[in-house]
């Protein structure tokens, strides 16, 4: 599991941080890639990955506004070029208005996809579940409706105990992967072996939040409760000055971000959607305050690849 950051500025491309986008790269988990908004350009930033577009499966949309999502008609279009067919259907989780918006760019300009393309527009709660993972999202306090995003990995079954299944001579057989995937089942010897028994303890998924535009709000806290990982808008700096800006734009400032952190007590921050100005000292600055107020800092750039590793089974947090 590991995100990817396409463009980590705000509003406009700049000469070193594109505008919004967020890949999380599950290609372990499910061979797939999930992205967090397509601003535009995210086609020619993904260019210069590894990932390619066959494999994106989902795209979710924070809001509609234009850095967010106007590099989701090229991009579609290059994934339909690219050869992807009926077996390789995307869908698009996003506020109202985003079915229309897509809808519209492909129609009126004669684009016809080669995959199924679906849209969700977003109510509060979960929004996708499978054995795998669960996304919440939760409206956001932003100029527009606006969704913070949450993506929990549920927990992996512990391993099977062979060791103990030898120590108490069941055969090795078909019965193994049964009792692995925790079914009881009866041996040939008439025993009955519950399959809980022989395995280890579950691996504890990874959390994950995704808070892009917004004001300080209680829903992101609960996005961000105990995450393993905080990926959280920094559009301006700590100064009064910069506070005011951030909140006659509806935005978050680097203290705004690591406050909630902290609150929150996530494993670790990254910061994203970064002002433009931010640059050399200001830039410097920027940081350094951002990892004073809470030491997991990390202000992401262009192209950063933020790994998360599995975490220990319960028993070994100890
Ligand atoms: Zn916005």
């Amino acid at each position: 599991m590991e995100l990817e950051f396409l463009g980590t500025g705000s509003g406009q491309p700049s000469k070193f941080r594109n505008v919004a986008s967020l890949a999380l790269k599950l290609l372990d988990e499910r061979n797939a890639v999930w992205l967090f908004d397509v601003g535009e350009a995210t086609q020619h930033q993904i260019l210069k990955t590894t990932i390619r577009p066959r494999k994106i499966e989902k795209i979710f949309i924070s809001h509609l506004h234009g850095d967010h999502i106007f590099g989701l008609p090229g991009l579609l279009s290059s994934r339909s070029f690219q050869g992807a067919d009926k077996t390789e259907p995307l869908t698009i989780y996003g506020p109202k208005g985003i079915r229309s918006f897509v809808n519209t760019a492909l129609r009126v300009s004669d684009t016809h996809l080669s995959y199924p393309l679906s849209f969700v527009e977003i109510e509060a709660g979960t929004i996708f579940e499978d054995q795998a993972f669960r996304v919440i999202a939760l409206p956001l306090r932003h100029r527009m409706e606006a969704w913070g995003f949450r993506i929990e990995e549920k927990p992996h079954p512990g391993e099977l105990l062979v060791e103990r299944l030898q120590a108490d001579q069941v055969p090795a057989g078909p019965v193994y992967g049964q009792l692995k995937a925790g079914q009881t089942v009866t041996l040939a010897d008439g025993r009955v072996l519950d399959g809980k028994d022989y395995l280890g303890p579950d691996q504890p998924g990874r959390t994950i939040a995704i808070v892009y535009d917004t004001m300080p709000t209680e829903a992101a806290a609960q996005l961000a409760d105990h995450a393993d990982l905080l990926v959280h808008e920094a559009t301006y700096g700590t100064s009064k000055e910069e506070q005011k800006m951030a909140r006659a734009h509806g935005h978050s400032t680097v203290r705004d971000a690591t406050k909630l952190a902290y609150q929150a007590q996530v494993g670790a921050l990254v910061l994203t959607h970064v002002s433009a100005r931010y640059l050399g000292p200001l830039l410097t600055d920027f940081i350094s305050s951002a990892k004073k107020a809470f030491p997991g800092t990390y202000v992401a750039r262009d192209f950063d690849v933020v790994d998360l590793p599995m975490k220990k089974a319960h028993h070994d947090e100890a």
